[in-house]
């Protein structure tokens, strides 16, 4: 069985074909998915979904893009976390791509979240793009070694991947590790510890070769999969028990009814 760390499918174009993305994951034996928080205000309707399917987990959290929208509390995500559902806090962290300017707010809100995942020891879903200096040494400063995550959709050097590492990270490799282009990271996940591999679509988003351009789903992670297989010159099996296995280490929570 395949899983999928990290997706979308509560936004409106996954969410109107769950029916056929359930099928598609069950033919290419996708078996879990993590549906990740990126707001407030969508976040019951994330949970009424996953409340609805077997297959599918949640997170709470608020995105680092998001700029005008609700602030959590660490007790605002702390109460939601309750939720059997929710295995994870994230997704946080910080992003210098897509926002300029001060960004005094992405770091306080990055802060916050650590807090909440270290008071629930839930694992942190951290996204860092264009920041990730700052973003290590916020996760040092507010101790987030002790509530473990991982770096997802991961882009950054070996030596961020190394760092990740030290703090307790897992590292999850997305679609942009088949694009052609990507030689620097491929290069990482054939470095990487197989006991460190997470595998992702972040669907809607980036939809791995060959469906490279087109709408993403869960299903699609096994050419994530097959991708990290073929640069370590392994089975995609042995990607697959391992990431799988991964997923169900880092995020404990589930343990008891797994
Ligand atoms: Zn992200
Ligand atoms: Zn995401």
């Amino acid at each position: 069985m395949f899983v999928d760390s990290h997706c979308h499918v509560n936004f409106p174009d996954l969410a109107v074909q769950m029916p056929d993305i359930l099928e598609r994951m069950k033919t290419n034996g996708v078996g879990r998915a993590l549906c990740v928080s990126v707001n407030l205000p969508d976040w019951p309707g994330l949970i009424a979904l996953v409340e609805q399917h077997d297959a599918l987990y949640a997170s709470v959290g608020v995105h680092p893009d998001y700029e005008d929208t609700i602030e959590p509390t660490v007790e605002d995500l702390i109460e939601r976390s309750q939720h059997p559902k929710v295995i994870a806090i994230g997704e946080t962290g910080l992003d210098y791509f897509r926002l300029t300017g001060d960004l005094t707010w992405q770091r306080e809100r990055f802060r916050r979240h650590i807090r909440a995942a270290r008071a629930t020891k839930l694992p942190l879903i951290i996204h860092t793009r264009a920041s990730s200096q700052d973003t290590l040494d916020i996760m040092r400063e507010e101790g987030a070694q002790e509530a473990r995550g991982v770096m997802h959709c991961f882009t950054e050097s070996w030596e961020v991947a190394q760092a990740s590492m030290e703090l307790g990270f897992y590292i999850s490799f997305s679609g942009i590790v088949t694009f052609k282009k990507a030689t620097e990271l491929q290069e990482v996940a054939r470095r990487m510890p197989l006991d460190r591999i997470l595998i992702e679509t972040d669907s809607p988003y980036l939809a791995p070769v060959p469906h490279r351009g087109k709408l993403n789903d869960p299903s699609k992670v096994i050419h994530v999969a097959e991708m990290i297989a073929n640069l370590r010159g392994v089975t995609v099996n042995e990607i697959e028990e391992a990431s799988t296995r991964n997923f169900f280490n880092l995020f404990n929570k589930l343990n008891d009814k797994h």
